[in-house]
């Protein structure tokens, strides 16, 4: 019974707060919302160089279908 803690499926640290979907589609504590979206946190986590990347370009899609420019 894990209380009231969650595992953080990048980390895989225990958490108290609820985890957050990261863009990943991943459950995630806040911190690694946060590296996510950072991009280069990614590689540092993960161990894949090809992660961060990943991640940046996805989001800067995501940013330019917005339509903010
Ligand atoms: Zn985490």
């Amino acid at each position: 019974m894990g209380l009231s803690s969650y595992r953080c499926e990048s980390c895989e640290r225990r958490v108290k707060e609820p985890l957050q979907k990261s863009i990943l589609g991943r459950n995630v504590c806040a911190e690694c919302v946060r590296a996510t979206l950072l991009g280069a946190g990614v590689t540092v986590i993960s161990g894949d160089p090809g992660a961060g990347a990943g991640v940046w370009s996805m989001l800067m899609r995501k940013l330019r279908r917005g339509g903010r420019a």
